[in-house]
C-alpha cells in the first residue's frame, strides 16, 4: 500500500472552490461566498486558471444568442417551388394510377385483349395436343 499522496488529488479548500465556481459570475453565490472564492482565486493559480476558463465558456454561450437565426434569403420559395413542382416518382406513380384508374381505357383494353388472345391460344394448343395423343392411342 503506497503513502505517496496522489499527484492528481485535489486539496480539500480547492475541491469547495471548484463545486462553486460555475456559480462565481453569474451572481449565483451569497457575497461572502463569492468574496471567498475570490479571495481563493487570488492565491491558487490552478483554480484560476479553472475559474478563467469557465469565464470563456459562459462568454461563448452567450455569443451564440447573436448568431443570426434567420434562414437564408430564398429559402422559403425554394421550399415551395419544389413542393409544386412533381418529382420522378410522383410522375411515375401518376402515370401508373391512370392506367389502373381507367384513365387511359384504350390501354387497358388493349391488355386484356392482348391477355384474352394469349389464354384462348394457349388453351388451343393443349385442346390440340391432347386430342393428337388420343386420336394416336
Ligand atoms: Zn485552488
Amino acid at each position: 500500500m503506497s503513502t505517496r499522496p496522489d499527484p492528481v488529488a485535489v486539496p480539500p479548500r480547492c475541491a469547495s472552490t471548484r463545486a462553486d465556481l460555475p456559480g462565481l459570475d453569474g451572481h449565483e453565490l451569497s457575497t461572502r461566498r463569492a468574496t471567498e472564492l475570490r479571495a481563493h482565486l487570488a492565491g491558487c493559480p490552478e483554480c484560476a486558471e479553472l475559474a478563467s476558463s469557465y469565464r470563456s465558456v459562459r462568454r461563448t454561450l452567450a455569443d451564440l444568442h447573436h448568431v443570426a437565426s434567420a434562414p437564408p434569403a430564398g429559402l422559403l420559395d425554394s421550399i415551395l417551388e419544389r413542393s409544386t413542382a412533381p418529382s420522378v416518382r410522383e410522375r411515375a406513380a401518376v402515370y401508373g394510377r391512370g392506367a389502373v384508374s381507367g384513365a387511359r381505357p384504350k390501354v387497358i383494353a388493349a391488355g386484356a385483349g392482348v391477355g384474352a388472345l394469349a389464354t384462348v391460344g394457349a388453351g388451343l394448343l393443349a385442346w390440340r395436343a391432347l386430342r393428337g395423343r388420343r386420336a394416336a392411342a
